[in-house]
C-alpha cells in the first residue's frame, strides 16, 4: 500500500527546537494543507526566515481522503492513530506511517476544523507548564482538555487519537480546531497557529516577549454522549461551547425519553447529524484549578 507521505523540512544552522506541523488528519479539512503551502511558500522565498531549530510539515496526513473531500476513508485517522502490528485499514497503514514523525519532534501542532458552527479553539491532553503555555499562544481563547477517560472500555493507554500517541511519547501537543470546515477564516487563524508557535519557540527572530493574550476560557471535556440505538433529536441546532444549565433538556431519544445536562456547563461539538452508536455531542464544564 501507497503510504508515502509527503513531508517538508526546514533547518535552520541554529539548533533549537523541532516543530511539527501536521494538516488534514481529516480529509475534508482544508485550512490546515492551505496555511501550511502559504508558510512553506514564505519559507523558501526567504521572506520568513528559520532562525534556528527544525520545522517539519506534512501537509496531507491522509492523501486519499484529502483527494475525495472526505473525512476518512475507511477508518477515522483520529481514532486509531498509534502504532499497529498488523495494519488492515488504509488509515491504520497511515498512523503507522505517521507515528515516527510524532516521535521526533520536540512540539507537535495538529491542524483541524470542524463541522458544527462555533468559534476556534484549542484542545490540549497533557497538563504541565509547557504545555499550558503551549496552548494559551496558539491563538483562540477557548481551551479545551481532552478526557483521559472518554473512551473507557479501551484497554489500551493510548486511545487512538494524536494527542494520546503525542502524551504517551512525552510530546508537547496542542490540537487547534481553526473553525468550520468552510470558514473563509480557518486558513487564516492556522496560518496564526502556526506563526504564534514560531515564535513562541524563538524559531523565527520576531519577539516572543509580545503580551500573552489573557481571558481564556478553560474547558474541561468530561461526558461523550453516544447517539442511542433507537436515535433520537436535539432539543435546537446547538452551536459547539453553547452554555448548559443542570437539569436542562438537552435531546429526546427515539422514544422520547429527555436526555438532561447532569451539570452546569457546555454543550461541546455537536453533530445532530450523527448515527445511531456514533458520538453525538460532548458535555463539558469550566475548569478553575488552571493556573
Ligand atoms: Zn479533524
Amino acid at each position: 500500500m501507497d503510504t508515502n507521505i509527503e513531508h517538508y523540512d526546514f533547518q535552520a544552522k541554529e539548533t533549537g527546537p523541532h516543530l511539527l506541523v501536521f494538516g488534514a488528519i481529516h480529509g475534508n479539512e482544508t485550512c490546515g494543507p492551505k496555511a501550511i503551502e502559504k508558510i512553506m511558500g514564505q519559507l523558501k522565498s526567504g521572506e520568513l526566515e528559520l532562525k534556528k531549530g527544525r520545522v517539519t510539515f506534512v501537509p496531507l496526513c491522509n492523501p486519499r481522503a484529502y483527494k475525495q473531500n472526505v473525512r476518512q476513508t475507511e477508518m477515522n485517522l483520529n481514532r486509531v492513530f498509534k502504532k499497529h502490528g498488523n495494519p488492515q485499514a488504509y488509515e491504520e497503514h497511515l498512523a503507522n506511517a505517521l507515528i515516527p514523525f510524532v516521535d521526533q519532534c520536540d512540539y507537535f501542532l495538529d491542524i483541524h476544523s470542524f463541522t458544527a458552527e462555533g468559534n476556534p479553539f484549542v484542545i490540549q491532553k497533557n497538563e504541565d507548564k509547557v504545555t499550558d503555555a503551549f496552548a494559551k499562544i496558539v491563538g483562540p481563547m477557548t481551551i479545551m482538555f481532552s478526557a483521559t477517560d472518554t473512551y473507557k472500555g479501551n484497554s489500551e493507554s493510548v486511545d487512538g487519537k494524536t494527542l494520546g500517541y503525542a502524551q504517551s511519547v512525552n510530546k508537547t501537543a496542542v490540537l487547534v480546531e481553526c473553525g468550520q470546515h468552510l470558514d473563509p477564516n480557518a486558513p487564516i487563524i492556522a496560518e496564526q497557529a502556526i506563526m504564534n508557535s514560531f515564535i513562541h519557540l524563538s524559531l523565527v527572530a520576531i519577539p516572543s516577549d509580545h503580551v500573552q493574550p489573557s481571558g481564556h476560557l478553560f474547558v474541561l471535556e468530561r461526558d461523550m454522549v453516544v447517539k442511542p440505538a433507537n436515535g433520537g433529536e436535539l432539543v435546537k441546532a446547538w452551536r459547539h461551547m453553547d452554555m448548559m444549565t443542570k437539569g436542562e433538556v438537552l435531546a429526546f431519544t427515539g422514544d422520547n425519553q429527555p436526555i438532561t445536562a447532569p451539570y452546569d456547563g457546555y454543550v461541546l461539538l455537536p453533530k445532530s447529524w450523527a448515527e445511531p452508536g456514533q458520538e453525538w455531542f460532548f458535555l463539558g464544564v469550566q475548569k478553575h484549578d488552571f493556573l
